[in-house]
């Protein structure tokens, strides 16, 4: 086994304990393997192993890694970094969702670019859940709102919510946040339909993300090791 399949079954299995801990089923939650700034032969390395879905948070890095690598089939591409409008053309036309959707007009581009040929985009609308200073994301008392907004769009299928709370090393402190992000996850699920992600904890936040409820975690470092060079600049 290379050391990606290791680590890649080690946060499965992490994964799985957390779930049975509280009382959930595996099955409900999908693990994303975030591979920004990871050579394509470390995501071929975690296909091998059956990973499917891999996010990415640049646009033409994550777009260059989707062409090389067009040859094996079912991967779910996920864009989930912070997204200019004026990029928003080569996420609708590439990938299969995006996590990072938190204003009308970027919703606009995205439903206006998605190409005929492909399945509806999925998106998820991102709440500035925790992190004031952060500009990422909406206030949630702007998310049934924005909700209504895009689930009125063509070819895109709004999912559910995303958020990268702010650093906290608290495990009560973070709980608290993520039932917060489960609240407002399942509100909207009461109002819109076909509302089934919540798009919710990382490494240091798993535990309290899938107790809370969290449908999809997003994991990087801990399958494909830390990051050593600086991230290109979108
Ligand atoms: C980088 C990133 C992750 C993964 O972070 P790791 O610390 O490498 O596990 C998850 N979500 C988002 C939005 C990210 O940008």
């Amino acid at each position: 086994m290379t050391s990606i399949s290791q680590n890649l079954h080690s946060v499965e299995q992490r994964i799985a304990d957390i779930a049975k801990h509280c009382g959930r089923s595996t099955q409900e939650i999908t693990l994303l393997a975030v591979s920004k700034t990871k050579p394509e032969s470390n995501i071929a390395a975690a296909y091998a192993a059956g990973q499917r879905c891999f996010g990415e948070n640049y646009v033409q890095e994550g777009v260059g890694k989707i062409m090389s690598l067009s040859h094996l089939p079912g991967i779910d591409w996920h864009f989930i970094g912070p997204l200019q409008s004026n990029k928003s053309r080569l996420v609708a036309e590439n990938f299969a969702w995006c996590h990072t959707v938190d204003r009308l007009k970027l919703a606009q581009r995205l439903a206006d670019q998605r190409p005929d040929h492909l399945p509806p985009l999925n998106v998820l609308i991102q709440i500035n859940i925790s992190d004031e200073s952060s500009k990422a994301g909406i206030h949630e008392e702007a998310l049934f709102q924005l909700a209504t907004e895009i689930s009125q769009l063509p070819r895109l299928t709004l999912r559910g919510i995303m958020a990268i709370p702010a650093p906290e090393p608290d495990y009560t402190q973070q709980l608290a946040v993520c039932q917060r992000m489960a609240q407002l996850y399942q509100q909207l699920a009461q109002r819109f339909t076909g509302i089934d992600t919540l798009s919710l904890g990382m490494s240091d936040d798993l535990d309290a993300a899938i107790t809370a409820g969290s449908t999809l975690v997003r994991v990087g470092s801990a399958i494909f090791g830390a990051r050593h060079y600086p991230s290109p600049s979108v």
